[in-house]
């Protein structure tokens, strides 16, 4: 039997005598959660129902809290059976266990597989078998790799985890031989596979400065290992074979992609050689933990298999030792457990949000690759080290800063592992109800793509809606997305039917929200490059130590606007950083693009970043109207325009082609090909765009700019900021901090952004522009008011003055007096469901179509709820071309009609209602009317609600 629970206080470790000899134990006290076969396995019934619901941030960038709000905690599956949960119970813990015991504390989930029961002095207690794992932390998915790193050395891995994975040829390599590998498996012919592997990545060999065809020389002759080995005919047609299959355990918290799995058995590929008999210990791990998450999904793993690729570039006659790439070793019991201590130490570190010092682990620091960085990094950031320390400690405001922010970004990623454990832990309903994965799907087929990847397609049975977009990374299951068969796939399509490619032909029939490390990976690493590699004057500014400073510039950039033109010149004139706040509808975009014109002018070289591929790209588009004639090459737009001067400067655009929007297509920068040609592409662009998560790829960090101009500051975090600011020598920020907050998932430092920060530091290094482009003088009066010290204004009487009349075929004189002026409030008492309301529903249909009814187009319509669930409830009320959508959603657009659905009746609850932010941006969206649809009881109970309240009855 499993047995599940949570640390209830003090472990007690002692030595004891028994007829083996003497023997350790650990007594744990468990406050038990679940006990049985399968729930207590797999957490189906956890300690806490609040710790793996997210709580429903304000800031969910996918807007909708209802979903995270009313999460659920699972159920109970069947077959358990559960613990009153209030008294602790003891559970003791054999042996070498009492090791993973030492990292216990208070308030860990702790996991014991195959437990005994026995009583004591008629207490029921539970203890460790021989069969027995014991698992700290089991919701806590640690990757493979984590581990191997781990066991080479706690502080390497944690050096990793700070600084990335950089562009090197052996990574690059590396990746290669992994690829070639994968398709020579599915049966993909071998040259063709080199030549298209390593035209995939162009890019990247060209910034190392190779050669396609040394590079594919190279590759090649490791290869041959791989074919020697699959040549040997130890393989038959009965064989099953799976290359790079995604596996996750939730009994062992470990997460990974065998590089491939022959007979039930992980083979594991490594490009260096090793000419012992054995293979090495560290890959054995590796190896090891694969064999644990094939074992949990039915295998019987006894052996393990190591190909050293290298081993077969070398020659007999210049080498000793034994050259056979292949390495077979039996899988005993003990390693698989010594894996799990390991995993077990990590997990146990990563939630106590401790850093390791390298005496965890045994290896010497003379003979590590790293000793140097080791050493420079532990004596910058004083932190305890085996290796020691070397150099002068950072000043202590920037300790304060690491600490704080490396304990937030950690924070960050433990939200993260909460939803890798509602894969298993929510039922498929739960998760798409939560909007987290689309069920029920038909399979339809499998076609078999070139180069060995599969097309799936499957068809929606509902109209249910969910986070996932095309682009997507997603788990495409037949059925469950941890037990069933499943396979990372990219969703290419997303209608009714639904396109995916995909490794493995998966009958699919469900598809989950994958959740990804990726950003918080990339948030620390950007915070080290600021910290430990980053300019000192830039960091005196930051901190406060010294001012931002301007070259006064008099040129007028914007004859018709003074606060624009006061932006372009701080932007251009700034040495260290510039603000530019940009309320609703107040030009931000042409104000960025002028910018962006005059810095290229000056001939300085510009990053153009922002946080959504959306904001990048509309700057783009607004770039290349500023700065001229496309030229065309063969009757195509070329990236190359001209600036003022008639001289041709190269816009590249960095993103993926899902990513990156249809007609900016011909900017994006082709990863495949030549590389001499590819890096020249990037290299010699005087403007390039992405987005800041982009800008934290081994591509985009290669990059040096004079300036970079990152857009959306006021939704990332301070070090999302600075993966784009590093880049350049000076940087421009714009933003509104009163609209919506940084997208994360804890409460933390990271829920203010670095230019919240700099506004409130240095008011005088920003301009706010204050003439709005967008609104009825009527609808702005609030948010001008409340958000805005009175200051923001219509830009021209046109604009203040704008009402629905002025649309062809459209005559206010046709709607009911209520709904003529261009504020309106319809009061709905509310049907009080928490979540959604359908009288608020129904009320909203009948308003859509009295406009339709005075002329208007449905698609000049927009319906903003707080809530998914009301947004799916006001979706079933009115007609499709309606947009209805979160407050998230809707940040950046505008239309000519709003309609708010408050949803709240009685009273405001909840997060959603709290952050003023979001209302600023629900009514600020509409040019010519906004319609709020509520209770008034409810909003008058607070009182910025109540002042909405009077303004919009006025
Ligand atoms: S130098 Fe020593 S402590 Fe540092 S990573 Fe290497 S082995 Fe670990």
């Amino acid at each position: 039997m499993h047995v599940r629970g949570t640390v209830a206080g003090e472990v007690e470790t002692k030595t004891v005598s028994t007829s083996y000899g003497e023997s350790d134990l650990a007594e744990v006290p468990l406050r038990i959660a679940a006990v049985g076969d399968e729930a207590a396995r797999t957490g189906a019934t956890t300690r806490d129902a609040g710790s793996i619901t997210d709580g429903g941030t304000s800031s969910d960038a996918e807007g909708g809290t209802i979903a995270d709000a009313d999460g659920s905690d699972g159920g109970t599956s069947a077959g358990a059976h559960l613990a009153d949960g209030h008294e602790p119970t003891t559970v003791t813990l054999w042996n070498k266990w009492t090791e993973s015991a030492d990292y216990l504390e208070p308030g860990m989930e702790l996991l014991v597989t195959d437990a005994a029961e026995d009583e004591y002095q008629g207490e029921t207690r539970y203890k460790t078998t021989g069969d027995s794992y014991v698992v700290v932390e089991p919701s806590f998915l640690v990757n493979v790799t984590s581990i191997r790193n781990w066991v080479e050395c706690p502080r390497l891995y944690y050096l990793n985890k700070l600084s990335g994975v950089p562009l090197n040829y052996p990574v690059v390599k590396g990746t290669l031989v992994h690829e070639v590998f994968g398709d020579l498996l599915r049966g993909r012919d071998l040259a063709e596979s080199i030549d298209a592997r390593v035209d995939e990545r162009g890019l990247e060999l060209g910034l190392l400065g190779e050669t396609a065809d040394a590079v594919a020389e190279d590759v090649r002759e490791n290869a041959t290992a791989i074919e020697g080995w699959l040549e040997q005919g130890r393989l038959t047609e009965e064989d099953s074979w799976r290359s790079e299959q995604l596996l996750i355990s939730e009994t062992f918290g470990i997460r990974g992609r065998a590089d491939a799995v022959r007979r039930g058995a992980p083979v594991e590929l490594k490009t260096g050689k090793n000419l012992k008999k054995e293979p090495r210990f560290k890959d054995k791990v590796q190896a090891a933990c694969y064999a644990l998450l094939l074992e949990e999904h039915g295998g019987d793993v006894d052996t393990g298999t190591l190909l050293y690729t290298k081993n077969s570039t070398l020659k007999r006659n210049e080498e000793t030792g034994d050259l056979t790439p292949a390495k077979e070793f039996s899988m005993g019991e003990g390693l698989l457990k010594f894996v799990v201590r390991q995993r077990n130490e990590l997990a146990a570190m990563e939630v106590a949000g401790d850093i390791p010092t390298g005496y965890e682990g045994s290896a010497k620091c003379e003979y590590c690759f790293e000793q140097d960085t080791c050493m420079v990094v532990s004596g910058r950031l004083d932190q305890e080290s085996k290796a020691g320390q070397i150099g002068q400690a950072l000043p202590d405001e920037e300790l304060e800063y690491f600490e704080r922010f490396y304990r937030a970004i950690e924070e960050e990623r433990r939200e993260v592992h909460r939803e890798y454990a509602k894969l298993w832990e929510q039922s498929a309903q739960e998760r798409a109800d939560d909007d987290r994965a689309l069920i029920d799907l038909e399979f339809l087929e499998k076609r078999e793509l070139e180069g060995g990847r599969w097309e799936l397609r499957a068809r929606r049975t509902s109209g249910a809606n969910s986070k996932i977009r095309e682009g997507d990374f997603v788990l495409a299951s037949d059925g469950h997305p941890v037990r069933g068969n499943s396979e990372l796939a990219i969703i290419e399509r997303l209608d009714d039917e639904i396109v995916l490619t995909a490794d493995e032909p998966v009958e699919v029939t469900r598809l989950d929200v994958y959740p990804s490390e990726l950003t918080t990976d990339r948030l620390l690493v950007a915070m080290h490059d600021f910290l430990l590699k980053g300019d000192e004057r830039r960091k005196d500014v930051l901190f406060g130590r010294a001012d931002p400073e301007f070259e006064t510039v008099e040129e007028t950039f914007i004859d018709n606007n003074d606060a624009q033109n006061e932006a372009v010149r701080m932007a251009v004139g700034a040495e260290d950083f510039a603000l530019i706040h940009g309320p609703p509808g107040t030009g931000k975009t042409y104000t960025i693009a002028r910018a962006i014109r005059a810095m290229v002018e000056r001939g300085e070289r510009v990053l153009l970043s922002a946080f959504t591929n959306r904001a990048v790209d509309n700057a783009l588009e607004a770039l290349l109207d500023q700065i001229g004639d496309v030229i065309e090459e063969d009757g195509v737009a070329s990236p190359t325009q001209r600036n003022g001067d008639g001289e041709a400067v190269d816009v590249v655009r960095v993103g993926s082609e899902s990513g990156v929007r249809d007609d900016m297509e011909p900017y994006r920068l082709e990863r495949s090909g030549n590389p001499e040609d590819r890096v020249a592409k990037l290299q010699n662009a005087q403007v390039v765009a992405a987005t800041t998560a982009t800008c934290g790829s081994r591509v985009m960090k290669e990059q040096a700019f004079d300036v970079a101009l990152v857009d959306e500051a006021a939704q990332l975090t301070e070090p999302g900021t600075h993966a784009a600011a590093n880049l350049a020598e000076r940087f421009v920020l714009v933003g509104d901090h009163e609209q919506l907050p940084p997208v994360v998932r804890a409460e933390n430092d990271l829920t203010e952004s670095l230019f919240e920060r700099l506004v409130d530091l240095y008011p005088e290094a920003g301009v706010m522009l204050d003439r709005q482009y967008r609104m009825n003088q009527r609808i702005q009066v609030f948010a001008s008011n409340e958000f805005y010290d009175g200051q923001l204004r219509p830009a021209e009487p046109e604009v203040a003055a704008r009402t629905l009349d002025d649309l062809e075929g459209v005559s206010r004189d046709t709607l009911p007096p209520e709904l003529r002026d261009p504020v309106s409030f319809v009061d709905v008492e509310g049907d009080g469901g928490r979540y959604t309301d359908g009288e608020e529903a129904a009320r909203i249909a009948d308003l859509i179509e009295t406009y339709e009814a005075a002329g208007l187009e449905r698609s000049d319509i927009g319906v903003i709820a707080p809530f998914r669930a009301q947004v799916s409830e006001i979706s079933k009320h009115v007609p499709d071309d309606v947009a209805v959508d979160t407050v998230d959603r809707f940040q950046g657009s505008s239309q000519e009609v709003i309609i708010v659905s408050f949803t709240a009746t009685g009273t405001l609850e909840g997060p959603i209602f709290e952050d003023y932010r979001r209302i600023n941006v629900a009514l600020t969206r509409p040019k010519r009317a906004l319609v709020l649809v509520g209770d008034s009881r409810a909003l008058a109970s607070d009182p910025v609600y109540k002042r909405m309240l009077e303004w919009a009855r006025a």
